[in-house]
């Protein structure tokens, strides 16, 4: 392994789920050995159980029964979007459900995603109609050059295959006055060094890069971007989902037994204000 930036040798940094998570010595990008081809993986990984409480994938609880929590959630991004740009054409990377998409159009944007899971595409393709929705990963797919306003990738960073390749190819799609908005964990937050080995970020093997601002910036900055501000948010999740979380990533024996017995209950949809704080928001332009 090497890290993608400096391209020196990277470190043995933490095990988790049957998977090594390296770190580079100089600028402590996180990177998990996948093990396997990143296509292939992808593939068998984002099934339907990803998004409906699969124990072994660490994942969503219930995306579907969530949706008003993940909604709310959107809408900050969207005020975030609005300021810079009223209006104009939207691409949403790694776009689940297609639930960002259809909020973007109920605001008047011309909205279009796109996601790497088969059963995810299919759903959001049923929502907003399939000629808005592509299924594929950043490589795959195709768009005009020079034809987005705005591209946003919430909580999608950390799963690409190869963020520098990856950001370089969607710059290509951006106009050269457009957005990018880009929210993904960081590994210098308060709750990231509290948690360490459980922190709800380290999720292995779907999540693949574990950044922090300064070595974000380089890889924007190699990527032809520049990020324009920083901002962090708390989340709105439900008790079923924080639970799933905790069983799962966050290991305990605790969490995995009172989910069996909310899970289909009406608390399970139970809505918590999560002030962790432990993501980075950022507005990124060209440069
Ligand atoms: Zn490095």
């Amino acid at each position: 392994m090497q890290c993608l930036l400096c391209r020196i040798p990277t470190e043995k940094y933490l095990y988790k789920n049957g998977y090594w998570i390296y770190r580079c010595p100089r600028c402590h990008l996180g990177e998990t050995n996948l093990k396997k081809d990143y296509s292939q993986f992808v593939k068998e990984f984002y099934s339907q159980g990803y998004y409906e409480g699969d124990p072994t994938r660490s994942a969503y609880a219930s995306y579907e029964a969530d949706k008003p929590l993940i909604v709310r959630n959107m809408h900050k991004f969207l005020s975030v979007i609005r300021a810079k740009k009223s209006t104009g054409k939207l691409l949403d990377v790694g776009c689940a459900f297609g639930y960002f998409v259809e909020l973007a159009l109920s605001k008047g944007y011309d909205a279009y995603g796109f996601d790497a899971s088969h059963f995810a595409a299919g759903e959001a393709g049923a929502l907003v109609g399939k000629s808005r929705i592509k299924e594929g990963t950043v490589q795959s797919v195709s768009y005009p050059k020079n034809s987005f306003d705005i591209i946003t990738l919430f909580d999608v960073f950390e799963h690409l295959q190869d963020p520098l390749a990856d950001m370089k190819k969607l710059a290509g799609f951006l106009k050269k006055d457009g957005v990018i908005l880009i929210a993904t964990g960081d590994t210098r937050s308060i709750a990231a060094k509290v948690f360490q080995r459980r922190w709800t970020f380290y999720i292995p093997p779907q999540h693949i890069f574990f950044f922090h601002r300064k070595n974000v910036r380089e890889l924007l900055k190699a990527a032809g971007l520049r990020p324009r501000s920083w901002f962090r948010v708390g989340k709105w999740l439900s008790l079923g989902y924080v639970l799933h979380l905790a069983r799962t990533t966050g290991e305990s024996p605790f969490a995995r037994f009172l989910y069996q017995v909310i899970k289909d209950t009406p608390f399970a949809r139970f809505p918590l204000y999560v002030p962790m704080k432990d993501n980075m928001v950022i507005e990124v332009s060209k440069m």
